[in-house]
């Protein structure tokens, strides 16, 4: 309920400190998915006072505002020029990596109009918001396996996967889950050899490998100068370290990417021409984007993929010296995943790490991939590697010795035949905190019992019990 009257600013923010006191630690590296550090807080304050400044100015009307033009095309070229474009590439600013590929496949469907409903071939290590663009834009994923040990992209299974109605074909530059660059150059090749266009998203990676490259890190061919390639989504919110709702889309023609603007003039209000999906939304995302890129200069993300690049290797190293656990395939980015083996439950494993102040992330098993912890490596994780490492090998133990995490008996089955439209929310909330899920608010700590038995479920499963997950939390 709104307040009857105003109150002063000091209250409102003391009350919003109390409210974040149950959130994860958004700097300083102990949370290894969701936030960036680059551990420099001069940056952070720059793109904050910059956020600020441009925080009323609407993006809706580019000629009310010129300096979200001049803004945009000064990101919009930086990373053009950094990922293999040049002054002149189109390009699009954007809220996240979801809006960059949902405008992608937006752009391919409208660009190049097939008889029959419009498909896209998608790796299976490749982010949802390509499954969530073909929900909202009306197209048809059809999935490509990976190698079971590289994690890469099929190109065989690409090519297998393009019909007569396929409108793009999509690789990951590196895929989130294992941080494998796909094999960019071949199935560009194949898809540019049947006139379909190829979306490389580069959304973790985009402004991370040219770095780590730089860097010294050996890095696979993936942006707008491998032929075949005819967009490119990167996000400056991952290893830009940008404020939240800052990506790119770039575009090798002009043509595609009028295919992902929008107009309308049904109306007798004032005309409507978006770029993007939002439309009146603040300045103040790009305004920190263009600011971070700014404070950092060349100069300042080599520095930071020097470290990260450090700390990667010595994450990799460290892990696979721990009994029990192993990395999954060899990682082109500072995306590290590892698995344990079979006395060794990852999921505990992260409670256990929480416990001892270190957020891992976890993942479901897969299309044959098992499951396991995910931890994005940035550039202030090298002041904290050593005790990562240490957490990460304690936690392990202690996982070892609880053993699998108690999974009620027979409850994965219950869940896979029951129809969820048939339980209220007071039932569900009720078989929630059956597993230890106390849907009341509040950091939830222990997890593993909940991972267990999603991980039992088939994905259709999981997805039904997301959706009533989240409507109960929000009540
Ligand atoms: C993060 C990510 C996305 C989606 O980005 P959001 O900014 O969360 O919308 C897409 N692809 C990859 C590989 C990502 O890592």
């Amino acid at each position: 309920m709104l307040a009857d009257h105003g109150r002063p600013v000091d209250e409102l923010l003391a009350e919003l400190d109390r409210l974040r006191r149950g959130d994860l630690a958004v700097r300083g590296g102990t949370v290894t998915a969701y936030v960036y550090d680059t551990g420099r807080p001069e940056v952070h304050e720059a793109a904050a006072r910059a956020y600020l400044a441009m925080l009323e100015v609407n993006t809706l009307d580019p000629t009310a505002f010129p300096s979200v033009v001049a803004m945009e095309k000064q990101v919009v070229g930086a990373v053009a020029g950094l990922l293999g474009g040049g002054p002149d590439t189109p390009g699009i600013f954007t809220a996240g990596g979801t809006e960059s590929i949902m405008l992608a496949v937006k752009a391919a469907r409208d660009a190049r109009p097939v008889g029959g409903r419009p498909r896209m071939a998608v790796p299976v290590t490749a982010h949802p918001a390509f499954h969530k663009a073909a929900h909202y834009l009306g197209l048809a994923v059809d999935p490509v396996a990976v190698d079971p040990v590289t994690f890469r992209a099929d190109p065989a299974a690409a090519a297998a996967a393009v019909t007569p109605d396929t409108v793009l074909v999509v690789v990951s530059a590196p895929s989130y889950p294992q941080g494998v660059v796909d094999p960019v150059p071949q199935i560009a090749a194949m898809a540019a050899g049947r006139g379909v266009p190829c979306h490389v998203d580069a959304c973790v990676g985009g402004w991370l490998l040219p770095w780590l490259a730089e860097a010294g890190a050996a890095v696979p061919p993936f942006d707008l100068s491998v032929p075949g390639v005819t967009s490119i989504s990167c996000d400056l919110h991952k290893f830009g370290y940008a404020p939240k709702g800052a990506s790119v889309v770039l575009f090798a023609d002009p043509a595609m990417r009028r295919a992902a603007y929008f107009a309308s003039a049904a109306w007798p209000g004032y005309t409507v021409i978006n770029a993007t999906v939002q439309s009146s939304k603040s300045a103040g995302p790009l305004g920190g984007a263009w600011a971070t890129l700014g404070a950092l200069g060349r100069d300042g993300y080599r520095e930071l993929a020097r470290d990260t690049l450090a700390a990667t290797r010595r994450l990799v190293d460290g892990i696979g010296r721990i009994p029990g656990l192993r990395v999954l395939g060899e990682p082109d980015a500072s995306l590290v995943a590892f698995a344990g083996d079979g006395g060794l439950d990852v999921f505990v494993l992260a409670d256990e790490a929480r416990r001892r102040g270190w957020f891992l992330q976890p993942q479901l098993s897969y299309a044959g991939i098992p499951a396991n912890l995910h931890v994005t490596v940035t550039g202030v994780t090298l002041a904290g590697v050593e005790e990562m490492l240490a957490a990460i090998a304690a936690a392990a133990a202690a996982a070892r010795e609880r053993g699998p995490a108690p999974v009620p008996d027979g409850l994965a089955e219950a869940l896979a035949t029951m129809d969820l439209s048939a339980v209220d929310d007071a039932t569900f909330a009720a078989l929630a905190a059956s597993v230890g899920v106390d849907l009341g608010g509040g950091g939830q700590p222990e997890m593993a019992v909940v991972n267990a038995v999603l991980d039992a479920l088939p994905a259709v499963t999981r997805e039904a019990i997301l959706v009533r997950f989240l409507s109960v939390l929000y009540g």
